[in-house]
């Protein structure tokens, strides 16, 4: 096979980078990007910490909405992308900053698609990063591929797997899994989203969807993955994504989901 000219080129950026965390899920509308995003901002509220969040959901760009920056966009200019700021340690890109209209996306196919995920990985000047986290598409593609073969030449690259409770959900976790197992990508643990909802009046904790099989928390026995939060459902999370608004900043500082996300970004 002809020698990857461009690997050379993503190993020397990926090596200012330094944790890799890609965040995957079985299904779409489990929550992966509301996820990535606030798992972001929350590890971004650190001044410190360097964050980047590259969204190589090429069909799907959910990132640009759920961050704010919906009407930003990037041109391929010289050497390389500059990313978006969120904040001044926060940066974003993705492939809805190049699109002329979001319907676009449809019109990608496989190659273009990995073309695309290389030149991210090459171009985007991030400059020294403490985490970049990667928002991917559903289940395991092309671009699984892809961002697992260049990130794991590099070091510190792992994975989270964020589903429902729901055994659908659970289902196609299982997938994931395998898919990692396979290209030895290490899995840092589970994210359980919308694992209940907490009436913000009086305190009780609602079960919205009920698993006969236990959960994500049977699922980490069987294989042995710990769980690393358990997010509930809060309409001030569906609407701060919505809006593109930061919900982490503006929420309860005490509610369940602001406490269990700053648990996460801790471990
Ligand atoms: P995915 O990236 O898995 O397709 P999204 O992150 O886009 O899923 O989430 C799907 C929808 O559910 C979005 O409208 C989002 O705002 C909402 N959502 C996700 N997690 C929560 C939550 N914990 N509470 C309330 N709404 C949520």
């Amino acid at each position: 096979a002809a020698p990857d000219a461009d690997a050379a080129a993503i190993l020397e950026r990926l090596s200012s980078i330094k944790h890799k965390l890609v965040v995957l899920s079985g299904k779409g509308g489990v929550g992966k990007s509301t996820v990535t995003a606030m798992l972001a901002r929350a590890l971004a509220s650190e001044p410190h910490i360097q964050v980047g969040i590259l969204d190589v959901d090429i069909c799907g760009p959910s990132q640009p909405r759920v961050l704010g920056v919906a009407e930003e966009s990037v041109h391929a200019a010289g050497t390389g992308w500059s990313p978006i700021y969120i904040e001044d340690n926060l940066a974003v890109m993705s492939i809805g900053f190049l699109l002329e209209s979001l319907e676009d996306a449809v019109m990608w196919r496989g190659p273009s698609k990995n073309g695309l995920i290389k030149r991210f990985l090459k171009d985007v000047e991030w400059g020294k990063l403490d985490y970049l986290i990667l928002d991917t598409p559903p289940g395991t593609s092309d671009e699984h591929l892809t961002v697992a073969h260049y990130l794991l030449q590099a070091s510190s690259v792992a994975a989270i797997v964020v589903t429902t409770p729901q055994e659908v959900s659970l289902l196609d976790v299982r997938k994931e899994i395998t898919f990692c197992e396979k290209v030895k990508l290490p899995i840092i643990g589970i994210v359980e989203n919308m694992t209940s909802f907490v009436c913000p009046k009086c305190k009780h904790e609602s079960i919205v969807f009920p698993s006969s099989t236990g959960g994500a928390a049977s699922l980490s026995l069987e294989c042995g993955i710990p769980v690393l939060a358990r997010l509930p459902i809060d309409p001030l999370i569906a609407r701060a994504c919505d809006e593109g608004s930061d919900y982490l900043s503006t929420a309860d500082q005490q509610s369940p989901a602001v406490l269990a996300y700053k648990q996460l970004a801790e471990k």
